[in-house]
């Protein structure tokens, strides 16, 4: 369980599964498996790697019956909840909670007639299930495009507006609400008026943000900006990239933003002097700082001679020499280990703490 600053507006609780959002819950990391969910064995492995490195919510892309009919599975296998997402046939959304979706995901525009959007809002109910209806500028009806001459911030709040509206009439309230966008301002703007506009709590990301290094610059700038102002209550970081990876940048976003608790990693950036293979073993350390939620600072450093010096300010730390390291504290060093067992030194060191 990481600890979590929260000073947000106040938000409707939205329960999923063991999950709460909004109001001053802690902001819940999302990701989304790549794998065919109707695979359980691999779906699941996925899920556990994520469930292990800090994910809260995860979601799985429901495309047939086969795939709704394996959450019933999959649920039994995990403890994080899972999400179904859903589009174009209301038939799945059904078929999804009945087989054990702790939420959906739809996007009430691409689902049809209101009838249909009906019968899901009924068997959410009968399940007692939040739904989380999003919009993109692909979704937005006809009728706003023509309004706004275009899939403008205004055309996809009317929209989502005017889903909000049938499912309030519906006397359906278990809302989570997302308007994603390409466009990186209109994302951080249709936020701001979202949170102002709506007491449901705002599910907040980027589409198609892009690989590992754009997709984390662009996602950081826009969620940064948004975690910063103290709005959104649940995040997704969507890289073209392991999930997990995913999950490692939306802890530095929310660690960055003090929203999260979890131990700082600083390294150098190497240079001549460095005398080890460091580019591995500070991957090897981060990889083990992601499981654990001790405020602390570690400092992964190129070279003996400046790097315990560089890093006093680091509660524990190693540096390089020639086939062997030393291990640092505040700055003064402990001991000599050899290169091959610097990291388990370090992690038992930290574990000591
Ligand atoms: Fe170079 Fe050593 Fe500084 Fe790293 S710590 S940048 S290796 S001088």
């Amino acid at each position: 369980i990481f600890i979590r600053y929260i000073m947000r507006k106040f938000k409707k609780e939205i329960i999923i599964k063991n999950v709460t959002i909004g109001n001053n819950h802690p902001i819940a990391i999302q990701s989304m498996t790549n794998t065919k969910t109707s695979n359980i064995d691999d779906t699941v492995k996925q899920i556990k790697v994520l469930e292990n490195n800090g994910c809260d919510i995860i979601r799985v892309a429901i495309t047939n019956e086969k795939d709704a009919l394996s959450i019933k599975e999959i649920k039994k296998q995990i403890s994080i909840p899972i999400v179904a997402d859903i589009h174009f046939d209301y038939k799945l959304a059904i078929l999804s909670i009945q087989n054990g979706a702790d939420k959906i995901r739809i996007n009430p525009g691409n689902i049809g007639s209101k009838d249909n959007l009906l019968k899901i809002i009924n068997v959410a109910k009968e399940y007692n299930i939040p739904i989380r209806i999003g919009v993109n500028s692909g979704s937005v009806e006809k009728e706003y495009l023509e309004k706004y001459n275009g899939p403008t911030i205004n055309a996809m709040i009317d929209s989502l507006d005017s889903h909000i509206r049938f499912f309030e009439e519906n006397n359906f309230f278990n809302l989570v609400l997302s308007i994603k966008t390409t466009n990186l301002n209109d994302t951080i703007e249709v936020n701001k008026i979202l949170n102002e506009k709506y007491d449901y709590p705002l599910h907040i990301g980027l589409t198609e943000s892009g690989t590992r290094t754009s997709g984390t610059v662009k996602s950081s700038y826009v969620l940064g900006t948004l975690l910063n102002l103290n709005i959104g209550d649940t995040i997704r970081v969507s890289l073209t990239s392991d999930p997990l990876d995913e999950i490692f940048v939306a802890k530095e976003i929310l660690a960055m933003t003090n929203h999260l608790n979890k131990p700082t990693l600083i390294s150098c950036p190497t240079c001549g002097r460095t005398s080890y293979k460091m580019m591995p073993i500070v991957n090897e350390v981060e990889k083990y700082l992601n499981t654990i939620n001790k405020k602390i600072t570690v400092a992964v450093m190129g070279c003996v001679v400046n790097g315990p010096g560089e890093a006093k300010h680091a509660d524990i730390g190693i540096a390089g020499g020639i086939r062997k390291g030393v291990l640092f504290k505040k700055g003064e060093i402990i001991k000599t280990i050899p290169e091959e067992d610097i990291v388990k030194e370090l992690i038992n060191e930290i574990e000591k703490m």
